[in-house]
């Protein structure tokens, strides 16, 4: 049983919390968020009155925020004055990866090890223990996480050094919105050529147009029941959430010079979508706005 400070219990980190408490794990828990830190300690989890109180003593440092600035900030301010030397920080945020660098190299000048280890699998995955973790860091500091991330997740893969893993987690998601995209308009070019939905499913999905967002989300309803186009778009994965991962993917092929133009234009028509009042609204629902409603 190892001593885990968990800060940020929102829809992933509250049911990640969950899992290391039900795996037997001493975990102490702080969010800004009274009513999430309550429904940990339901869960199994040990209140904490602040992210500096969590940490104390802990031997595992887990964070789940919502942004760079956020990640930053507590790191700076409350974890790393407050753990001793050797405690290991792993960050499952969905961030930049200039704040994910900066801040493991803040860790390590301080004598941590850490690693940036953000999710795929929304909060299905989260509650079911079954989320991907892209991590970044050592080989040392992989090794030391992955006995924590296996009882949260069920693939653990070393992408490369720090920052590596939200490298991997912002491409992943820019080929997820482009390829969103691309099968809405399949679709609505299908409805206008008279096409029925299913039969360009049957076809593309045993064709060369497969691809996840076809099989596994379709964004039209039937050919795939579990995805969010059978029941009114609602998430599954928020349309506000893929247009920060592609605004983050911009950012990172910015200053690192790389021509992205089908990133950008997907960044363009999620920021579109989102500012129409859809943030809420599964990402697959771009497929309405594809079709001018
Ligand atoms: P959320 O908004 O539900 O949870 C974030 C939590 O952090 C909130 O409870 C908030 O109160 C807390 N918080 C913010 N600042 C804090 C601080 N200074 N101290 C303590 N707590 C603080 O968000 P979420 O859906 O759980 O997502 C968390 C991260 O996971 C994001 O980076 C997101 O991009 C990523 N992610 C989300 C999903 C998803 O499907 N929801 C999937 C993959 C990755």
């Amino acid at each position: 049983m190892a001593k885990i400070a968990f800060i940020g219990l929102g829809n992933m980190g509250g049911p990640m919390a969950a899992n290391l408490a039900k795996a037997q794990h001493h975990v102490s828990a702080f969010d800004l968020s009274d009513a999430a830190v309550a429904a940990a300690v339901e869960k199994g989890a040990h209140k904490a009155s602040s992210a500096a109180e969590a940490v104390k003593g802990a031997e595992i440092v887990v964070t789940m925020l919502p942004a760079g600035k956020h990640v930053r900030e507590v790191y700076e301010k409350d974890v790393l004055p407050n753990v001793a030397r050797g405690t290991l920080l792993i960050d499952c945020s969905t961030i930049d990866v200039e704040s994910a660098r900066h801040v493991a190299a803040l860790a390590e000048k301080a004598g941590m090890d850490m690693v940036d280890a953000p999710v795929s699998g929304g909060v299905g995955g989260a509650t079911a223990g079954t989320l991907t973790f892209m991590v970044g860091g050592s080989e040392t500091s992989f090794a030391k996480a992955k006995p924590i991330l296996e009882k949260m997740g069920k693939n653990i893969v070393l992408a490369g050094t720090s920052g590596g893993g939200q490298a991997a987690k912002i491409c992943n998601n820019m080929i997820l919105g482009i390829s969103m995209i691309a099968v809405s308009e399949a679709f609505m070019l299908a409805k206008r050529l008279g096409l029925d939905a299913q039969k360009l499913f049957d076809v593309a999905s045993t064709a060369s147009g497969q691809c996840w967002s076809l099989t596994n989300y379709c964004p039209v309803p039937g050919p795939v029941p579990a995805s969010p186009a059978n029941r009114d778009y609602q998430p599954g994965f928020t349309a506000a959430m893929m247009l920060k991962d592609l605004m983050l993917a911009q950012q990172a092929a910015n200053a690192a010079g790389a021509s992205t133009p089908l990133g950008a234009e997907a960044a363009q028509l999620f920021s579109l979508f989102v500012n129409s009042g859809n943030g809420a609204k599964d990402f697959s629902g771009i497929i309405k706005m594809l079709d001018g409603k």
